[in-house]
């Protein structure tokens, strides 16, 4: 036995570098606060289907000693049924956030590789989702972060040709359509100009498409490059369970499967989301609900003298009046309604705002005005 005493060891030397200098993905706050309007994360103001919560109860007794069924087969084929396409197409995951770095895991090459150009690369526009350059950070991958038109809007092939920026061979690009913060959609036909003349994997990340004109499913089905990601977390409520998935080509969607942990999806998750399924009549009600708010929101605030960007998701954009956004937010939290503001540059005079009920609205109006008044 080596009687020598251990050196003291320094335990940030056992962190590699990459993670040392890692910014992690900071989410939205969770208060717990009494009579908090909460519109910060996006979740859904209505709760899930009564038949739903029915459903998870009845899944909680002996059983939960038991793993769940590995590759959420019968939520897989509801969903194939869903989307008209083969249980094959589908991949289920802990949240589609899981899918996403699954996606990372999957196609982009890590970081040990030596002259990996295009296939180390993590392509997204900017601004969008701001988990997209973490999970390429935790890889080790390069990005390419290309800007939106200051509009919002997506640039055209032709201008991304000509601005020559953009990487069309990426190993993995992200596209949030609805976009994320900005609430806007994007046309499946543009969408079709981009994936068509695209050669890397592209996951067109379609988290509020519920809420908007148009999907773009079929270019999942139809290109084997492109994937689109759901999840049941906004427009079925379902946030707390952490279901979401892929739908693609078989071979790319039975690449993600290899590297997926066995039981990535709990019991309670996918008995949730089965029946979600089974009640789709009721979150559809809930989406016309939503939207009708959604453009109320917009109209009065415009009133208000707040500059409110077109919204095809369940959140607005907003550039208010008078003083900066981060003060509105502090203003409003004062009013116990918790929006939500991003210190990105790009973005940072703007609030998002998720859309409530018509009674959130009706008290946000009230302390917005209000607020205006006082100032
Ligand atoms: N994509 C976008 C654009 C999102 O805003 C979110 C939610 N933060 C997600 C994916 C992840 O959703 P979940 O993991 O809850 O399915």
């Amino acid at each position: 036995m080596n009687k020598r005493t251990t050196p003291a060891l320094n335990p940030s030397s056992l962190v590699p570098p990459r993670i040392r200098a890692l910014a992690p993905y900071v989410p939205g706050e969770q208060p717990k606060i009494r009579g908090l309007i909460k519109l910060n994360t996006n979740e859904n103001p209505y709760p899930p289907s009564a038949r739903v919560i029915a459903a998870v109860k009845a899944a909680t007794d002996e059983r939960l000693r038991l793993y769940p069924d590995p590759t959420a087969a019968p939520l897989r084929e509801k969903l194939a049924r869903l989307h008209s396409c083969r249980p094959e197409n589908i991949i289920v995951g802990n949240g589609s956030d899981e899918l996403l770095a699954m996606a990372v895991r999957c196609f982009v090459k890590p970081a040990a590789a030596r002259n990996a150009g295009a296939r180390n690369l993590v392509q997204f526009f900017y601004p969008s989702y701001s988990l997209y350059p973490v999970l390429a950070d935790i890889h080790g991958a390069r990005t390419n972060p290309v800007a939106l038109n200051p509009d919002f809007t997506l640039p055209s092939v032709p201008e991304l040709k000509r601005g020559r920026q953009w990487n069309f061979r990426a190993a993995l690009t992200f596209v949030t359509t609805p976009n994320a913060p900005s609430g806007r959609g994007y046309s499946t036909a543009e969408l079709k100009r981009l994936c068509r003349v695209h050669k890397g994997v592209i996951v067109l990340d379609e988290a509020y498409v519920d809420f908007a004109e148009e999907n773009a499913l079929e270019l999942a089905l139809e290109y084997p490059h492109v994937v689109v990601a759901r999840t049941f977390s906004k427009a079925y409520s379902l946030c707390f369970q952490r279901v979401g998935y892929f739908v693609g080509h078989e071979s790319v969607i039975g690449a993600v499967q290899k590297i997926r942990d066995s039981y990535n999806v709990n019991g309670l998750g996918q008995a949730a989301a089965c029946a979600t399924l089974e009640n789709l009549a009721y979150y559809r009600a809930n989406f016309g609900k939503i939207i009708k708010v959604r453009e109320r929101l917009i109209r009065e605030l415009t009133g208000l003298g707040f500059a409110v960007l077109p919204s095809q998701t369940n959140f607005i954009l907003t550039r208010p009046p008078g003083f900066a956004a981060e003060r509105w937010l502090a203003e409003l939290r004062d009013r116990k309604i918790l929006v939500r503001w991003f210190s990105h540059p790009e973005v940072s005079e703007y609030l998002r705002i998720t859309v409530g009920t018509p009674a959130q609205a009706e008290a946000l109006i009230r302390a917005a005005r209000e607020i205006l008044e006082a100032n």
